[in-house]
């Protein structure tokens, strides 16, 4: 019956993570998929969400009854508060819907399906962008084109080239935004120029949808991180956001993040909302308790929301003192260019300007896994690992 299926290729980021398993020697490297790891390579739960959820699996009043379609209340309450901030009028004005999702994956699926299904126009995705983004749109049977993002000369963001081509987008188009710390390039639009993306915008009708997965991995600060989000949200714009605990909370494997839909009013979102139960019942039915309520007592508990606060601090602290670490260490090592661009890019990539041959040294000489793009996870690199990586880099460049 199936002879005929091809064998499919593995997926780009995952399939990087497996051969990292795969491998044997002592001095690999897995610097692929955007997972945190701590000083001694190990994965790190958080302290807060460990003792959360020994709470949870104590208490015997929580049932596993099915949640609603739209996943628990409190989690969206708390999840809307938390990207929007708890003054938002939109909110107030009953304007924002929520629904929990499968993670910021599955977030970004029931938008694309629900624009399908009433607002079937043309998506515009950043070049480059999450590689996962391309098939999700595809699969909800929308078609996307690219904007310039990145600038690979001098390793910036190419802001003229994203707003010239934006700007050629016909009127009413979907653009997908990163709401912070993009992924893979690690560079951000500044807030004057976020200002000046809106008045564009504005201008030629586009609809906003921006994807939150690295909430507090950019500036390690929560609010500043949903600037993008909050300006375009006052301004007035309908839009969509999807949000992601994966990272922040690492959560990875409980799979907790949140539609969010911005409408014109409440009788429209009130409607919208009834729609996207209808699309999500088909596709899940309803989505998994556990790591809503995980992050809804952190989210809502003053005590654990600082203790959250002080370890996600330490998480993207980490992640910066590696940065610095690694580019002392090739310029130390003399390695020829520039690597300024390994301090400047936020969040957790960097998007390194290797290229696909330099990759594939990194790869098979010296077992340090990474995308072919360039781009390496910062939380694969420890105090102990740096020097090797650095030098396994200057011998990928000079050869
Ligand atoms: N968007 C971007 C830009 C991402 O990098 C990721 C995770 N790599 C996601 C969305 C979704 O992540 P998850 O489904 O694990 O929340």
């Amino acid at each position: 019956l199936f002879e005929q299926v091809q064998l499919a290729p593995p997926d780009p980021i995952l399939g990087t993570a497996l051969a990292y398993k795969a491998d044997t020697s002592k001095d690999k490297m897995n610097l692929g998929v955007g997972a945190y790891r701590d000083d001694n390579e190990k994965p790190y739960p958080f302290k807060v969400v460990r003792k959360v959820e020994s709470q949870i699996v104590n208490d015997h009043s929580i049932d596993k009854e099915y949640l609603p379609i739209d996943g628990l209340a409190q989690f969206n309450t708390a999840a809307q508060q938390l990207i929007f901030s708890k003054d938002s009028a939109a909110v107030k004005e009953g304007r924002v819907i929520t629904s929990q999702a499968i993670s910021g994956t599955g977030a970004l699926r029931i938008g694309f399906e629900f624009l399908a299904k009433f607002y079937n126009r043309e998506v515009l995705v950043s070049n480059p962008t999450w590689g996962n983004h391309h098939d999700i749109i595809k699969c909800s049977g929308l078609n996307f084109k690219q904007y310039r993002y990145y600038n690979p000369k001098n390793m910036s963001l190419d802001f003229n080239g994203m707003f010239t081509d934006i700007s050629m987008a016909k009127p009413g188009s979907i653009v997908l935004l990163h709401a912070c710390a993009h992924n893979p390039t690690g560079l951000d639009l500044t807030e004057d120029q976020w200002k000046r993306l809106a008045g564009l915008f504005k201008q030629n009708r586009l609809f906003p949808f921006f994807d939150s997965a690295y909430q507090g991995f950019a500036t390690g600060d929560l609010n500043r991180d949903a600037y993008s989000i909050r300006l375009f949200t006052e301004l007035g714009f309908q839009l969509i956001v999807t949000q992601s605990f994966a990272k922040n909370m690492g959560l990875y494997s409980d799979r907790i993040g949140a539609f969010h839909l911005v409408c014109a009013n409440k009788e429209t979102a009130a409607k919208c909302l009834s729609q996207l139960k209808l699309v999500i019942r088909p596709m899940y039915s309803n989505p998994p308790a556990h790591g809503a309520r995980i992050a809804t007592k952190i989210l809502t508990d003053p005590a654990l929301y600082n203790e959250w606060m002080e370890e996600l601090s330490m998480v993207s602290k980490r992640i910066i003192d590696m940065r610095t670490a690694l580019k002392n260490e090739l310029v130390r090592l003399e390695v020829p260019g520039n690597w300024n661009h390994i301090v400047t890019q936020i969040g957790m990539f960097s998007y390194t300007g290797l290229t696909p041959e330099q990759c594939d040294i990194l790869i098979n000489k010296y077992h340090i896994y990474l995308l072919k793009n360039g781009r390496i996870s910062m939380c694969g690199i420890t105090t102990k690992n740096v020097g090797y990586l650095a030098a396994a880099i200057k011998d990928a460049v000079v050869s």
